[in-house]
């Protein structure tokens, strides 16, 4: 899932500076899971937000909605009878869906509440860790199911660099050394082999928004 975490109340205090009447929209997928944008951080937020206003005798009239996902054209529409109604917006998806709600609503100032941070996984109660950056050309069927691009401080995606030193990576003793690792699970499945197996550096120039359309469907031309 998308891992994001909320901003620090004085930010966003200070972006909603001047507005009287703000719509705090929450998202309901992966911002919910990891305890950042969901329904109940939307309620949390606007009561902070109008005790804050009050004790700065600077009230706000705050509006509240969750939908399942901002980043979904499908469920933007129910804001649609709302947004009129309100000064800005205040996001609390992550930055897609940030962005696809501004782009719904370009009249409108929209704000963000949260801060988009990684992919990742959940090992305990509010507890992530990141798991990919979004390559575009997975290799963990190479690399016995272990990212080389989040693992490694580098990213080195054909081997450890020279600062690999017994199961650390050289920038930290804490760090494993993700080739390290890399290397014991492809011992272990007796799948060494693919060590020696080669992938294409990735070229991070002249990089665009990717689109992906998944076989079988076709760009909309409705937008
Ligand atoms: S190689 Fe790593 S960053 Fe790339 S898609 Fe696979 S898991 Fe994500
Ligand atoms: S020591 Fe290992 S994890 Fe660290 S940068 Fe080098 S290859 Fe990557």
């Amino acid at each position: 899932m998308i891992v994001a975490k909320r901003k620090p109340f004085e930010e966003i205090k200070e972006m909603l500076k001047g507005y009287k009447k703000v719509l705090n929209v929450g998202c309901g997928t992966c911002v919910a899971v990891c305890l950042a944008g969901g329904e109940k951080e939307v309620d949390v937020l606007n009561i902070e937000l109008d005790m804050a206003g009050k004790l700065d005798e600077n009230p706000i009239e705050l509006g509240a909605m969750t939908i399942e996902r901002q980043c979904d054209r499908e469920y933007l529409e129910a804001l649609d009878p709302l947004v009129d109604d309100y000064d800005a917006i205040l996001s609390m998806a992550c930055g897609a869906g940030i962005q696809f709600l501004a782009e719904r609503y370009p009249h409108k100032p929209i704000f963000p509440a949260v801060d988009t941070t990684f992919i990742g996984v959940n090992q305990g109660v509010g507890w992530y860790e990141e798991r990919c950056r979004s390559c575009g050309s997975c290799v963990l069927g190479l690399t016995g199911g272990i990212c080389p691009v989040t693992m490694c401080a580098k990213g080195l995606y054909n081997g450890p660099c020279g600062g690999t030193n017994k199961g650390s990576c050289e920038i930290d003793k804490d760090q494993p050394c993700a080739w390290y690792l890399i290397y014991e699970r492809l011992s272990r499945q007796g799948r060494l082999d693919n060590i020696l197996k080669f992938s294409p550096a990735t070229d991070w120039q002249n990089q665009i928004p990717r689109t992906l359309i998944q076989p079988g469907y076709k760009k909309s031309e409705e937008v």
